[in-house]
């Protein structure tokens, strides 16, 4: 079914411990993703819905698979722990894609590992739901993420606050080596894993650095930049990942363990959803700065690397982290601008997009719905559609004059509003739907689920199917806190 070819389980064995699949009393193929299956090579070849889900609830393991869980530590809400890994997760393997990209298959939820403490390996079928939906939406609006090949229900119970049916997820990615894997190591103090893994990942994910002058110096550069870039697009769609602990953030730039994450319904640059970030740490308008601390720690564990003398690694590893704002700074910029389609660079355009933000914060604005009005402006509707979006009285009349006289470039209005609207999607995963459609999986309703998958595939356009999904929450519908996947 797969060619295997397991790059990380060659390396030496204090990065992985073996692990086995638990068994599942009655697994059922929930969905599959044919397109990604595709992609990786898969050959599927007379395999039926009952094969699949035993492959990918771990009953079977395919031919060539090494079933291996992954070490690393973390920063967990800023403290550290030295001993996180894999205790949800385990990895079958690697394939090379029709592309030649190297990816992880990997089962969330199939039983414990040598890392799983004190927690049972298992995942809930909530947030094996969650991820699929959200990996998928991900991958429509364009945002480098982890992807989803299979949902499988368990047919077993799971223990959490209440018993809560199970499920197995089977993850695709660039890789699963975190922040925190390379932690893992700078704290034992074993630099030479450190390096064996900053080779691994520099030949993974970098290779244009391998001749570079400090190849471990222009590694950590080239992740920070990923990193920058991939936050700025999470902030361009109203994305809020809700975990950023190192463990989370992955070196390959994708993102990654989204547990209670969530969109932005109105725009509040202070918004958090998570009922386990009590101090708003991760909030919305937070996560460049912290993505910026998360790769201070990178850095941290690499200047061994960088330079035989500290000083000079210090500073060099500080220009790395200036860099990280620059760069975060102009991809905002660019993403802002041709979201109110803005053509070419003007001196006042940072500002003419802070204020709108501004304008959209006292206004209590949809973030989604806002933009793609603002889209129907550029092409030629009447302002109401826009004012509409705001619910508390705000004065927008000198904002579109500014912003008008901007716009006046020459371009057709059509024109405006079709590059407008390939930026600015019309859905995004509403997160009292992700919910809902959870709640009525739960009794065993896959119904909306897949038709939310369905749609959240075709995020840019307005179809008039899909009409109900992209509204904003009622007052009832609202979703005010989200909760771990574990
Ligand atoms: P997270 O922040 O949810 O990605 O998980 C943080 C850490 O907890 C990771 O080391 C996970 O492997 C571990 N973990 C989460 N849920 C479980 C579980 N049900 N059983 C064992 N380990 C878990
Ligand atoms: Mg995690």
């Amino acid at each position: 079914m797969f060619s295997f070819d397991n790059s990380y389980a060659r390396l030496p064995q204090v990065f992985h411990r073996p692990a086995k699949p638990a068994a599942a009393a009655r697994p059922k193929l929930i969905r599959f993703n044919p397109a990604l299956a595709a992609e990786l090579g898969l050959d599927l070849a007379g395999v039926d819905d009952a094969r699949l889900a035993q492959v990918f609830s771990g009953q079977v393991i395919p031919l060539g698979a090494e079933p291996i869980a992954q070490a690393y530590a973390g920063h967990q809400f800023g403290h550290f722990n030295p001993q996180l890994g894999d205790g949800r997760a385990l990895m079958l393997g690697e394939v090379l894609d029709l592309q030649g990209r190297r990816r992880d298959i990997q089962l969330k939820g199939a039983g414990p590992t040598a890392f799983s403490r004190n927690g049972d390996g298992r995942a809930a079928l909530g947030p094996v739901l969650r991820e699929y939906m959200l990996s998928e939406a991900f991958a429509a609006l364009g945002v480098p993420a982890t992807r989803a090949l299979a949902a499988v229900a368990t047919g077993e119970a799971v223990m959490r606050e209440t018993m809560l049916p199970g499920a197995v997820l089977t993850r695709v990615a660039a890789s699963h080596i975190r922040v925190g894997t390379f932690q893992f190591f700078a704290a034992e103090g074993n630099d030479e894993a450190v390096r064996t893994l900053a080779d691994h990942v520099i030949a993974r994910h970098y290779p244009h650095v391998a001749t570079a002058e400090k190849p471990y110096l222009a590694m950590l550069h080239a992740i920070a930049e990923a990193q920058s870039k991939l936050i700025a697009r999470w902030l361009s769609i109203g994305f809020i990942h809700g975990v950023m602990n190192t463990d989370n953030m992955a070196v390959s730039g994708e993102t990654i363990d989204f547990g209670p994450c969530a969109f932005l319904d109105e725009y509040d640059p202070r918004k958090v959803f998570s009922s386990i970030d009590q101090r708003g740490r991760y909030a919305y308008g937070n996560q460049p700065g912290i993505g910026q601390w998360n790769i201070a720690r990178l850095a941290e564990c690499l200047l061994p690397l960088i330079d035989e003398n500290e000083e000079q690694a210090v500073e060099a590893a500080n220009g790395v982290l200036a860099a990280f704002g620059e760069i975060f700074q102009a991809e905002w910029l660019s993403l802002f601008r041709a979201k109110l389609g803005l053509d070419g660079e003007a001196a006042d355009d940072r500002q003419l997009v802070s204020d709108f933000l501004e304008l959209m914060h006292q206004g209590e604005a949809d973030f989604t719905l806002t933009f793609r009005a603002l889209g129907k402006l550029a092409g030629g509707t009447a302002d109401d559609v826009l004012l509409g979006q705001f619910k508390a009285p705000v004065d927008l009349s000198s904002w579109l004059a500014r912003w008008r006289s901007r716009i006046d470039d020459g371009r057709v209005p059509a024109t405006r509003q079709g590059a407008m609207d390939a930026v600015n999607p019309a859905l995004i995963p509403r997160n009292h739907r992700i919910e809902e459609a959870i709640a009525a999986a739960v009794y065993n309703d896959f119904s909306f689920f897949h038709r939310l998958v369905d749609a959240l595939s075709d995020p840019y356009r307005e179809l008039p199917d899909a009409e109900d999904l992209r509204l904003p929450p009622t007052p009832e519908q609202r979703v005010t806190r989200t909760f771990c996947g574990t």
